[in-house]
């Protein structure tokens, strides 16, 4: 099994300049195909679901997971096959879409705040706020003046997850090509049990690709932080895709360096007084149902 680091390899380093043009979206670095991959994808999934168990069992860290990409991009099928290592009882998945007329009312961070993981949980979050600084610019949704304030404000919000609760945050970009998304929207109109999938709106926002390119840009530059780095996860290969995202989730939960809890019970005296008992009344009963033989 290769060890390639993609973590190392695909983090988008704090005050490194990124242009998207220069990520081949159909890389898959040392592994050549999904058959390849399958055990080590496998390997992370089952590490990821021990290490989540731990994290719940000890509660004192938090993980945040963000997926942001382009309709296509993968973002449902990371929650589908990444994350199928998590545990439902300690994870929330959130998908956030057009704001509602009470949240529009509001700070952007507001409808945020709430869905943050506690300690012990992890929290996905399927786009997030960082909407508010990419189709809202591309829309020109909100004046530039009040989105370039956003940039400060995402990272100071982050950054309180990170100290203020332990929280562990990972941002992943899905890279695609607009070829390969455009394979995927047909695809989808040509498997009937995913019609559902199909919106006319994801068909025009391709005539923004370039806008959205230099909104993602802007966002993968400005706020990516130590406590809460970028990704940059090239997914025309969705094998790929999940094989570096479950490596990086797997690697920073192992990172953590959690321990269960010691227990507050005296289990020599627990084992004494009831387990003993138990054996001893099961060993009375061989005896008594061995007589009425
Ligand atoms: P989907 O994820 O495909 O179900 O679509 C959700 C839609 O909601 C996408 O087109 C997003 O761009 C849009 N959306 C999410 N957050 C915001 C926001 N803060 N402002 C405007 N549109 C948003
Ligand atoms: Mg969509």
């Amino acid at each position: 099994m290769s060890n390639h680091d993609y973590a190392k390899e695909l983090i988008v380093r704090p005050g490194n300049k990124v242009r998207l043009k220069d990520v081949d979206p159909a890389y898959h670095g040392k592994h050549g195909s999904h058959e390849h991959a399958l055990p080590e994808i496998q390997a992370h999934i089952t590490n990821i679901d021990a290490l989540q168990y731990l994290m719940h069992a000890e509660g004192k860290h938090a993980l945040l997971i963000v997926l942001q990409g382009l309709d296509g991009a993968g973002k449902d099928g990371v929650i589908r096959h990444v994350l199928t290592g998590m545990n439902p009882q300690a994870c929330t998945v959130t998908g956030f879409k057009q704001p509602t007329a009470e949240e529009r009312a509001h700070d952007f961070l507001w409808r945020l705040h709430p869905h943050v993981p506690a300690k012990g949980s992890v929290a996905i979050f399927n786009r997030s706020h960082y909407e508010d600084v990419l189709v809202v610019r591309v829309h020109q949704l909100v004046p530039e003046r009040e989105c370039s304030k956003r940039f400060d404000l995402i990272n100071d919000f982050e950054k309180l997850l990170a100290v203020e609760n332990n929280t562990a945050i990972l941002k992943f970009f899905l890279h695609i090509s607009p070829e390969e998304q455009l394979e995927r929207f047909k695809q989808r109109l040509d498997d009937p049990s995913r019609n559902w999938k199909i919106s006319e709106s994801d068909y025009k926002e391709r005539e923004y690709w370039n806008d959205y390119t230099k909104a993602y840009e802007d966002v993968l530059n400005r706020t990516s932080t130590k406590h809460a780095p970028w990704y940059i996860i090239p997914s025309n290969h969705k094998w790929f895709r999940n094989l570096a995202i479950s490596q990086i989730i797997s690697q920073t939960l192992a990172d953590l360096k959690m321990k269960p809890p010691t227990t507050t019970v005296d289990l020599t005296d627990i084992r004494r007084k009831y387990h003993e008992a138990v054996i001893r009344e099961n060993g009375k009963k061989k005896k008594v149902s061995g007589l009425k033989l």
